[in-house]
């Protein structure tokens, strides 16, 4: 079985050339997904599993690639494409408002998330709630909902990128306090 490790460009000034193990010539980026996802692997990814935190400011720090689940296989990214589409359409904006207007004082994240997980009755790992949550959450800071309590916990490039694990938040207008 041909080995199709697909190698992105060593020095991107020079151009935005990919290599593959068997010898295929990827000219662009685009190239390189379609050969991806020829090959069984995730077009994210390009089979790494790997994406970096804060591409084109710290290109060696990486985690799990969100689109694959972290296994570079173009069969997972498809799987978890369609979780993440029913994610957003079981998880609306009103689910978590209503959970949080149940909170009085701060809460984390990970707090909404298992409420979200346990009020519609889903499985851990099923769907990706943790992501939906946050960027509901993101939208009610956003409009002044609520306000973000938490420092990042970690600084990237400066002040430009920033990294929080498990951001904490509060209503903002919580009455009687
Ligand atoms: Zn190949
Ligand atoms: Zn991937």
């Amino acid at each position: 079985m041909t080995k199709h490790t697909i190698t992105p460009p060593a020095a991107p000034i020079l151009g935005d050339a990919y290599v593959c193990d068997c010898g295929e010539d990827l000219p662009s980026r685009m190239s390189a997904e379609v050969h991806a996802a020829e090959t069984g692997q995730c077009s994210v990814c390009l089979g790494s599993a790997q994406e970096p935190v804060a591409p084109g400011f710290v290109p060696e720090l990486t985690r799990d690639c969100t689109a694959c689940a972290g296994t570079g296989r173009r069969r997972e990214q498809v799987v978890w494409q369609l979780a993440h589409a029913e994610a957003e359409q079981l998880i609306t904006l009103s689910v978590v408002r209503d959970v949080v207007a149940g909170i009085d004082g701060p809460f984390h994240l990970s707090e909404v998330a298992d409420a979200v997980r346990a009020g519609l009755g889903l499985q851990t790992g099923r769907l990706p709630v943790g992501p939906r949550v946050r960027d509901l959450l993101l939208r009610l800071q956003a409009s002044g909902e609520i306000t973000m309590l938490s420092a990042p916990d970690e600084l990237l490039a400066g002040t430009d990128v920033v990294l929080y694990r498990d951001p904490q938040w509060q209503r903002a207008r919580t009455l009687g306090t």
